[in-house]
């Protein structure tokens, strides 16, 4: 049994590179120089940091690392048996002694793609939330810098709309400072700010 268990894991190893699994998974490793890169999909990572070797990755941003089965139960939240599975039915490589998936495990494989791609579905969400909330404070701090051009010399009746126009664009460049240079908590809280904030002003 035992022995079975690890020829299937050489098997797996032997049959599949890991850069064309990497790319089954829909990632797109690019070449540089001796290696194929791509950006890490186990920390966040703006470039591609994470290498792909003959048989075996790193990645130089959060040390992850191994072979394909690893990469694969990683990324799918799956037990390395299970991504060996997962690998021989994706690649069609008959595994020894193979005996099918019971229906219960099939399940529990589904159920973790599915909970992956969700959160990936999340993440993008969120990702592109950023952005919008961005060049939305980026256009409203163009806004505001003109407005207080037009009333460079304040007079009395004016005073209070340039003293608003000073307060919330200090308001929005901190908020752009959060969305550049905070963490993900940060930025959720200024995109959450930003909405109740659009809401009040009914813009
Ligand atoms: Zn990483």
């Amino acid at each position: 049994m035992i022995n079975s268990a690890i020829d299937k894991f050489t098997l797996i190893k032997d049959s599949i590179p890991l850069v064309q699994a990497i790319e089954y998974y829909g990632l797109h490793p690019i070449k540089r120089g001796r290696y194929h890169w791509i950006k890490c999909p186990f920390h966040n990572d703006k470039n591609p940091s994470l290498a792909i070797y003959e048989e075996s990755f790193y990645c130089f941003g959060c040390g992850a690392h191994g072979d394909v089965i690893d990469f694969v139960a990683r990324y799918f939240n799956l037990e390395p048996l299970e991504a060996v599975y997962r690998l021989a039915e994706d690649f069609n490589v008959p595994l020894p002694e193979e005996r099918r998936l019971t229906k219960e495990e099939k399940k529990k494989i589904q159920q973790r793609i599915r909970q992956k791609q969700e959160e990936d579905k999340l993440y993008n969400d969120f990702l592109k939330a950023v952005d919008e909330t961005y060049d939305y404070l980026c256009e409203l701090n163009h806004l505001y810098t003109k407005i207080k051009q037009a009333i460079s010399e304040p007079k009395d009746m004016e005073l209070s709309e340039f003293v608003e126009a000073c307060h919330e664009q200090d308001l929005i460049n901190y908020w752009l400072d959060l969305l550049l240079e905070g963490n993900i908590q940060d930025k959720l809280f200024v995109v959450e700010e930003v909405k109740q904030w659009k809401l009040s002003k009914k813009l």
